[in-house]
């Protein structure tokens, strides 16, 4: 005797459109904060981001003001345990099982969480970069955040305040009067910096060449399948807006609207630990 899937509620044809869209094969997955947040990393741009107290680090701020530099690290350094204490959801392993199947032309992330790698996936596009990793925006070397980490801690024996919250960018709460006790260390390879996590930052550009590699992606593809971003940035947007003009079918899966809605051929408003296990069941199981 088969046992049918769990059902989802309120979404049966939309979803049954989705597997259709997805088993159809060379899917392109771009995915969003919406798909971390089980993992428990906020979405800050979600049902949420209203409440949020902490704004996100701006690449102008980052650049231009050292204070408000070195407090992002010293957040940034209580936050990074969390977030490596992050584990992926199944969502994640969701795509992994799809990408497995053979149905994903290639998996596009906004999150810089790492996750997607985690749970399995291969050949991931970090559209904003990941925090595994630092840039010295002095002499542009490129290094291993958790050795940078091992700095820190040896730099801030006794700097561990209870962490509030973290952001999806891996900063913490935490008061301006702790955060200025911090020692921030210096880049390896020069001498001097400053580092920065090698992610883009709000009002920061995404590198063009990774831009282009994304837009080949999307020409390439069979279907464009956003899952758990609400589109907000231009920086995912575009490939949404590219992919309809092609005529390439999309498909979004996100709780709430989203800016791509009008452009969308099928739409799934339900949670992604939900939709992703039910599809990978009926697609790759
Ligand atoms: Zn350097």
């Amino acid at each position: 005797m088969t046992v049918a899937p769990p059902a989802v509620p309120g979404t049966g044809a939309a979803l049954d459109a989705l597997a259709d869209l997805v088993s159809d094969g060379d899917a392109l997955v771009l995915s969003g904060a919406g798909l971390s947040t089980d993992s428990g990393i906020p979405d800050y741009r979600g049902a949420t981001g209203s409440l949020r107290r902490h704004t996100p680090m701006t690449y102008q701020t980052f650049t231009r003001d050292p204070r408000g530099r070195h407090r992002y690290w010293a957040r940034s350094f209580v936050g990074w345990r969390q977030m490596r204490a992050a584990r992926p959801n199944d969502g994640h392993r969701g795509v992994a099982s799809l990408q497995g199947a053979g149905l994903l032309s290639g998996v596009i992330t906004q999150n810089v969480d790492g996750l997607h790698q985690a749970g399995g996936a291969r050949d991931v596009v970090e559209l904003h970069g990941g925090l595994d990793r630092t840039v010295c925006l002095g002499c542009g070397d490129v290094a291993d955040r958790a050795a940078l980490d091992e700095r820190l801690h040896e730099a801030n024996p006794h700097f561990g305040p209870r962490v509030e919250e973290i952001n999806p960018d891996g900063d913490a709460e935490l008061p301006d009067e702790v955060l200025d006790g911090f020692v921030m260390v210096d880049c390896l390879a020069c001498g001097a910096g400053p580092l920065k996590p090698d992610v883009v930052f709000f009002g920061e550009t995404v590198p063009r060449d990774r831009v282009d590699a994304c837009f080949a992606l999307v020409e390439e593809a069979g279907s464009l399948v956003v899952l758990g971003s609400s589109l907000t940035v231009m920086s995912g947007y575009r490939f949404v807006l590219r992919a309809a003009k092609l005529g390439i079918p999309v498909g979004i899966v996100n709780v709430g609207p989203t800016r791509g809605d009008a452009k969308a051929d099928v739409r799934v408003d339900a949670p992604l630990g939900v939709v992703l296990p039910e599809l990978a069941a009926r697609l790759a199981g």
